[in-house]
């Protein structure tokens, strides 16, 4: 098993990193990948401190080389993409020698001013943000989301691309619904431009296994569109604890292959490779 989405104590999670990757050992994983959230230019509960981002690169350096030969470690990020607010990715990536980083939209930034919205995180705040900053008009706050994801392809280009419809998990079909025209539309944008600048794509089961989503991110009309596209996708759970390492993986596999995908995309010391979705179910 193969997981790249995981966040420790060095951010929003519960443990250690060395916890994970005991964790990871008992399911005989062969890949475990750290991505601690980035950090931000303003306070918040769930990123690194920007004074410890160089210790948890060195704390999972370290586990790297004294877990070699049991398990493949590999040293990641998950950067948010705030136009003109956060670090470009490439700086990132050269400064702390990352294996990776996938790249996320948490806040998006009103089209005019600098509020931003968080949609992530508690209903409420999804909500006055809906409301103070889009005036209630749900089109335009979506079609914001998707267009800060293709900017941060364009110019930032992420390995991986974070849940790409995270946008639905406080929604919860009360402002919008995933089979309207134009939300449709906006997703298969997206999707035209992850494809263009191959990155891969997550299959996150983490809104399913905390009970915020009915469906995966991204939903099953995603993944069919990606793989009429050739987006290359890969599972994570996007784990805040140990136990949450593998959750609901079986589930994804399934539903890969019955979308049709033959292939998983994994990483390792190598880079980047397809294995057969056979190999798990
Ligand atoms: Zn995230
Ligand atoms: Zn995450």
């Amino acid at each position: 098993m193969y997981n790249y989405h995981t966040h420790t104590q060095f951010c929003d999670g519960s443990s250690q990193p060395v916890r994970y990757v005991e964790e990871a050992l008992r399911q005989k994983m062969q890949v475990l990948g750290f991505s601690a959230h980035a950090p931000l230019s303003f306070e918040n509960e769930w990123s690194l401190k920007k004074a410890d981002i160089s210790k948890y690169v060195a704390e999972i350096e370290r586990l790297k080389t004294s877990y070699k030969g049991q398990i493949c470690i590999l040293n990641g990020l998950e950067a948010d993409y705030i136009p003109g607010i956060t670090q470009k990715f490439d700086t990132l990536r050269k400064k702390f020698r990352l294996d990776y980083i996938i790249g996320s939209v948490h806040l998006v930034k009103a089209p005019e001013g600098d509020a931003l919205w968080f949609i992530d995180g508690a209903v409420h705040n999804f909500d006055n943000g809906l409301a103070e900053i889009f005036n209630h008009n749900i089109r335009r706050a979506v079609t914001a989301y998707y267009k800060q994801i293709q900017e941060m392809i364009v110019t930032q280009k992420p390995d991986i691309i974070g849940h790409i419809d995270k946008i639905k998990m406080n929604n919860k079909g009360r402002f919008f619904s995933e089979d309207e025209g134009w939300y449709e539309q906006i997703v298969t944008d997206t999707l035209y431009v992850a494809s263009r600048y191959n990155c891969l794509l997550e299959l996150n089961t983490r809104g399913v296994y905390t009970g915020k989503t009915d469906t995966f991110f991204p939903s099953p009309f995603v993944l069919e569109r990606c793989l009429s596209l050739g987006i290359k996708v890969m599972v994570n759970s996007d784990a805040h604890r140990p136990e949450q390492l593998t959750l609901k993986f079986k589930n994804a596999f399934d539903l890969l292959k019955s979308t049709g995908f033959k292939n998983v995309s994994i990483l390792d010391e190598m880079g980047r490779k397809e294995i057969p979705l056979t190999a798990f179910c």
